[in-house]
């Protein structure tokens, strides 16, 4: 069975964060590890508290899980600060992890920031040019370029983004009109429809589509087939997501 570690931040509440992709990689048929590097106090309705562990819990983890386990492909979810990410940067280096999906996950729905102002440079420096693909939002994707959102521009942005490095750039679509997802391959733009439910129990969709897509990387798919199914996963995961669970955004459900 292929294995997909998941870089990231515990979810209390288990909607979103290493606890989403536990379930999606579950979905997708892969073997899913962890390396957490911080937790939150978090149910559907909000983050009450975020503790980032020192970074050198996060690199003995990856180094622990690769060295005996190994990694086929990788995601990164909320890594909080720039000495996170500068460290799992230095670790994904180090040994060489392939297919690594960088989520550069920056404020929830529910307006909690999850990552520190002056990280973003680090993203862009250390952890970018190590991706096969970074999965911003749109929301994410223009505040890394420091402007402010405009649904015009969304291809000069994923282009703009991809300067930094990494090998492809998809900005997801759940925030924008069209829905779409947009990749851009350093060579063609192309938008990935999906069906859009208009659920409001979507706590957990981007984590839930970087933790697919980095599953059917390491399953052997190319990127475009690869983008199509975790725009599928996460779409079928934000219909069936739990209205009944907490009374804000309910998780989703990847079945
Ligand atoms: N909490 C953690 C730990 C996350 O990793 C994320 C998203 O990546 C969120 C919360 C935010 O999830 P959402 O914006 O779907 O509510």
């Amino acid at each position: 069975m292929k294995r997909v570690m998941s870089i990231a931040t515990s979810d209390s509440g288990a909607g979103a964060g290493i606890q989403a992709d536990l379930k999606a990689f579950l979905r997708c048929g892969v073997y899913g590890t962890t390396a957490l590097v911080a937790i939150t106090a978090q149910n559907t309705v909000g983050v009450r508290s975020i503790f980032p562990f020192p970074p050198r819990v996060a690199v003995d983890q990856i180094e622990a899980v690769v060295e005996d386990i190994g990694a086929d492909a990788a995601k990164t979810g909320m890594l909080f600060n720039a000495e996170i990410i500068s460290a799992v940067a230095g670790a994904v280096r180090r040994l060489g992890i392939p297919n690594l999906v960088v989520d550069p996950v920056m404020v929830a729905e529910s307006g909690a920031k999850l990552l520190k102002d002056e990280a973003v440079a680090t993203y862009k420096q250390e952890l970018f040019p190590l991706a096969a693909v970074i999965t911003p939002n749109i929301n994410e994707a223009f505040a890394l370029l420091g402007a402010e959102v405009d649904e015009g521009r969304v291809r000069e942005a994923a282009a703009e983004l991809r300067s930094f490095g990494s090998g492809a750039v998809i900005i997801t679509g759940g925030h924008t009109a069209s829905g779409a997802d947009l990749l851009y391959d350093g060579e063609r733009f192309l938008e990935i429809e999906g069906p859009t439910y208009g659920s409001e129990n979507t706590h957990g969709a981007g984590c839930t589509h970087s933790a697919a897509l980095a599953s059917f990387l390491a399953r052997g798919l190319g990127l475009e087939e690869a983008a199509r199914r975790a725009r599928e996963v996460a779409s079928e995961a934000v219909r069936y997501g739990l209205g009944e669970i907490g009374s804000g955004a309910g998780p989703v459900h990847a079945l």
